[in-house]
């Protein structure tokens, strides 16, 4: 019985088939040949996980290779959310300053687990100083960038069993993040064709297993930024399903792209209308460091169990080996507060290309923040589509992984000229269905 089930955990060759099969109520004998195969019992989950790369990454390697083909200029690659421009000039001012001037014991030493303390004051005083949020720096964990927050967040959070929910389309990387902290993602439709929250899908969304709702906004892919009015009413489903089911749902905030907004767009604070919530913000976009990860969790100061979600993510980093984020760059960030690079170039790309796309009979929502078009696809298949696009050596991501099928993602993060080169493209990819 115990090697029946291990012999449909693991993937055997073929050869070894009737060996294995022979050696079931062997268990010695089973073993000896598990290790002759050069089989072992590692996490399957994972092998796979790192086996089979995300479609962008797949795009983006794509993308190298046809470069080296045919020139660099000649591909258009818009797959990656690899910030095009350069950190603000203060980023490297300040560095030489701090490799200059600190103490190297201290600069590249550790610091506490959490992050050091100097640095998490920086954030809460900048945070509080534009957002009233009462941000105390004992609710702060440092980390390498956002997903590490988030993954932090999720196994601090969740029970095996957990349901978190997210509005699609959604970054993809939740799936993974969710099923790693024992939880399972459920993607919540939004509103079609504009990617705004549908209230009614959310509430039939919502369960006695429902642990944690992650938002994202500005959204990677739509480019959504949900407006105050969404906010408060997300946060009122969300307390009237905790009252009646007496339950606590948390809402994790994932803020990559908060200062990533256009026009006279603003990013309400969640603090300010859930108490229930978690900041979890990245430097990866705002500042364009995102090779060289760092970011932040903040705790809610107005949630009544703070202090023990707080040791819950100290444990969660604790366990994943994600302590003591890299100090060089703390403290940088902590000097860096209110600063972005030029984000004016993104809305310049974004301006000249919803243009374009809508001229050439494309379907545009104009994104209102992030660096991201979700344009629908010309066909009903978005993966067809994406091929299609690669003839015209357009590389767009297929929607689907997002959780919305029949769109492409679109990375505007790229130089102005590139947009301008790949006009055309996009000109005859349209042509090509009429
Ligand atoms: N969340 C969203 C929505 C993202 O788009 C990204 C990266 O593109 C991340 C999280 C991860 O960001 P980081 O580079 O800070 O880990």
């Amino acid at each position: 019985m115990r090697c029946n089930v291990i012999i449909r955990a693991i993937p055997y060759p073929p050869q070894y088939k009737n060996r294995l099969l022979n050696a079931i109520g062997g268990g010695i004998i089973f073993y000896e040949i598990l290790l002759k195969a050069g089989i072992r019992m590692i996490n399957q989950t994972n092998v796979q996980l790192g086996e089979v790369r995300s479609v962008i990454r797949e795009l983006f390697e794509y993308g190298k290779k046809r470069k080296a083909q045919i020139g660099e200029e000649k591909v258009y690659d818009f797959s990656l959310g690899n910030p095009s421009v350069p950190p603000p000039e203060e980023v490297s001012l300040t560095l030489e300053k701090l490799i200059k001037e600190c103490d190297p014991v201290f600069l590249h030493g550790y610091t506490s687990a959490q992050g050091d303390g100097a640095v998490r004051c920086a954030i809460a005083d900048y945070v509080n100083s534009q957002f009233n949020a009462g941000l105390s720096p004992d609710l702060i964990y440092m980390t390498c960038g956002a997903a590490a927050a988030l993954t932090i967040t999720l196994n601090a959070l969740c029970n095996k069993g957990d349901e978190v929910l997210t509005f699609a389309p959604f970054f993809p990387e939740y799936t993974v993040f969710a099923q790693h902290a024992g939880a399972k993602l459920v993607p919540v439709k939004t509103q079609d064709g504009t990617f705004r929250i549908d209230f009614d899908s959310l509430r039939s969304a919502l369960s006695p297993a429902t642990k944690a709702v992650i938002i994202n906004s500005p959204n990677n892919p739509s480019g959504v930024v949900y407006s105050e009015s969404e906010m408060k009413e997300l946060c009122s489903v969300l307390t009237e399903y905790g009252k009646q089911h007496n339950t606590e749902i948390y809402l994790i905030s994932d803020e990559p792209y908060r200062e990533l907004v256009y026009g006279n767009v603003t990013v309400p604070y969640v603090m300010n209308y859930y108490a229930r919530s978690i900041v979890c913000y990245s430097y990866s976009k705002s500042l364009s460091l995102p090779g060289d990860r760092i970011g932040y969790i903040a705790v809610n100061p107005k949630m009544a169990e703070c202090r023990k979600v707080y040791s819950a993510l100290c444990g969660a980093g604790r366990a994943l080996g994600y302590v003591c984020a890299p100090n060089l760059l703390q403290q940088l960030v902590a000097k860096m507060q209110g600063k972005t690079s030029d984000i004016s170039v993104y809305e310049a790309n974004r301006n000249r290309l919803c243009t374009a796309l809508e001229d050439y009979g494309y379907n545009v929502v104009k994104p209102e923040g992030a660096f991201y078009l979700f344009v629908k696809a010309l066909e009903s298949d978005a993966n067809a589509f994406a091929e299609r696009a690669k003839q015209y050596e357009l590389l767009l991501v297929p929607g689907d992984s997002f959780g919305v099928k029949g769109y492409v993602r679109i990375s505007y993060c790229v130089s102005p000229e590139m947009i301008e080169h790949s006009l055309p493209a996009f000109k005859s990819l349209a042509e090509s269905y009429r």
